[in-house]
């Protein structure tokens, strides 16, 4: 089956072509038609499926075909189709797939999240979008400040719709619910994971006669994926993580982490053994995360250290190995990770180094998956002293040049003082805030077509709000 079959337009094939993508995945090939007649759809769909393009193609194609409907006091864009996400990288990601795939078509799109400056993502809204993106917290502050209307959105997703209610979404989605038209008038479509009975509870109160979409199994982890578990102490976890990633071969990582302290420790452990790492997690701000994954993905960094709140919604193409340094507490967040890896029919390992108190926890995964993870162990090693530099440290020197500037990033003009390495990168030690952050929301440099970047950092004529809150964010654990 090819995109052409699915009756897709023109220029959404088009864009489809320039991003490389001939053959739809299974959820893009159920889920598209059935959204293009217009049905509510509830889609078992994890990360990693081509879900995002399984939502985002059909939503433009109908946005493009119609007209928005007539109102009578607004003269700007009403916002037309509202995608809601758990987390800002989440949306970031969604936002970028929108325009991505509606480069060619005459539509808007911006994204709103928190951690960041409200007033460009006024400016934007103020100026009119047909497509916004949104986390529910930011979304909120929006509705209570009265900068966004939505009370003509057509097309609703709630994307990762279970991950929203883990993270304590439900009433803020419920708020935002009651804001938008009547149910009749509205195409909804909810894409999940899993299946909980609150999930079901909601999908019963928003979808009306909804077509179901089911590619994956529940809580099915990927079969791209190889597992493996060494067993290890505490203690020799770091040398063995530095040893594996060596014997294995491993390009770039995404390393996962218990704790918010735990990723900042190992980062720092692996810089001082001469590997690139960058820590993301929810006491780093969001320029300082939207950074270190923009370093992670253009090569900057080697390993991303994560908690499991943060790395939701990664989409990070070509990522072929995930390590759990710590196992989770929580057995579906083992499948959440693993499914970072072998992401649209691409292989991918995952490796667990399980130390003597993780055995429960390992124990709750092989009973939620259904199998036992192959135990490896390794030849010739032996934790080192940590004074004593690792064979590799060199080559590693040699690919990435280390800012050592004393006093950090504090004051100062902001300007970058990272150098370009041999390889003409940037890099800077992980703890460094980035010189020129750049979220998502800040303008990006002229594209072809025509969905545009509609948030423009300089142009918001307004004051600075007061915030009457903060974004909110889930809260992991802080210590080890
Ligand atoms: P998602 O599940 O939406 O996060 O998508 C996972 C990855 O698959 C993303 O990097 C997409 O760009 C990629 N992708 C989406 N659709 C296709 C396709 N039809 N063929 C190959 N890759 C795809």
């Amino acid at each position: 089956m090819t995109f052409d079959s699915l009756g897709l337009r023109a220029e959404l094939l088009r864009a489809l072509g320039d991003a490389g993508y001939t053959i739809p995945t299974p959820v893009q090939a159920q889920a598209i038609p059935v959204i293009l007649q217009g049905h509510d759809i509830l889609a078992g769909a994890q990360t990693g499926t081509g879900k995002t393009a399984g939502f985002t193609l059909p939503l433009l194609q109908r946005l493009a075909a119609a007209p928005a409907r007539p109102n009578n006091s607004a003269s700007r864009r009403p916002v037309r189709a509202l995608i809601l996400t758990p987390t800002r990288e989440l949306a970031a990601q969604v936002e970028e797939s929108v325009r991505t795939y509606g480069k060619y078509l005459p539509l808007t799109a911006t994204v709103v999240f928190g951690g960041v400056n409200i007033n460009p993502q006024i400016g934007a809204l103020r100026r009119g979008v047909d497509i916004l993106v949104a986390t529910p917290g930011r979304l909120l502050d929006h509705v209570q400040q009265r900068t966004v209307d939505l009370s003509r959105v057509e097309i609703l997703v709630l994307d990762e719709a279970d991950r929203m209610l883990d993270m304590g979404f439900i009433r803020d989605i419920k708020r935002i619910l009651a804001l938008l038209p009547p149910g009749t008038n509205r195409q909804n479509l909810l894409f999940s994971a899993t299946f909980s009975n609150e999930i079901k509870a909601l999908a019963d109160s928003l979808l009306n006669k909804p077509v179901l979409v089911e590619v994956a199994r529940r809580n099915a982890e990927s079969e791209l994926v190889t597992q493996s578990v060494y067993h290890a102490t505490k203690e020799s976890k770091r040398d063995l993580l530095v040893h594996l990633l060596v014997e294995e071969k491993v390009g770039q990582a995404l390393v996962f982490t218990r704790t918010k302290h735990g990723a900042d420790r190992l980062a720092k452990q692996l810089h001082q053994d001469g590997i690139v790492a960058v820590p993301i997690h929810g006491n780093r701000s969001q320029s300082q995360r939207t950074r270190a994954l923009a370093d992670f993905k253009a090569g900057a960094a080697r390993i991303l250290v994560a908690t499991d709140i943060a790395a939701r919604g990664l989409d990070i193409e070509q990522l072929p190995h995930v390590f759990n340094y710590e196992l989770p507490n929580v057995p579906e967040d083992y499948v959440h990770r693993i499914g970072r890896t072998g992401r649209a029919g691409s292989t991918g390992e995952a490796i667990s180094l399980v130390s003597p108190d993780e055995q429960s926890y390992l124990a709750d995964i092989e009973k939620l998956i259904k199998k036992r993870i192959a135990r490896r162990e390794v030849t010739n090693f032996t934790p080192k002293p940590h004074a004593a530099p690792l064979p590799f440290e060199e080559r590693e020197r040699e690919r990435f040049v280390y800012n050592t500037r004393p006093g950090g990033s504090g004051g100062g003009n902001g300007r970058s003082n990272s150098s370009p390495n041999g390889n003409g990168r940037f890099t800077r030690p992980y703890n460094q805030a980035p010189s020129t952050p750049r979220p998502p929301s800040v303008p990006r440099p002229a594209r072809p077509g025509n969905v545009t970047a509609s948030s423009d950092a300089n142009r918001g004529r307004r004051p600075a709000p007061s915030f009457s809150r903060e974004p909110r964010e889930p809260r992991e654990p802080s210590n080890a």
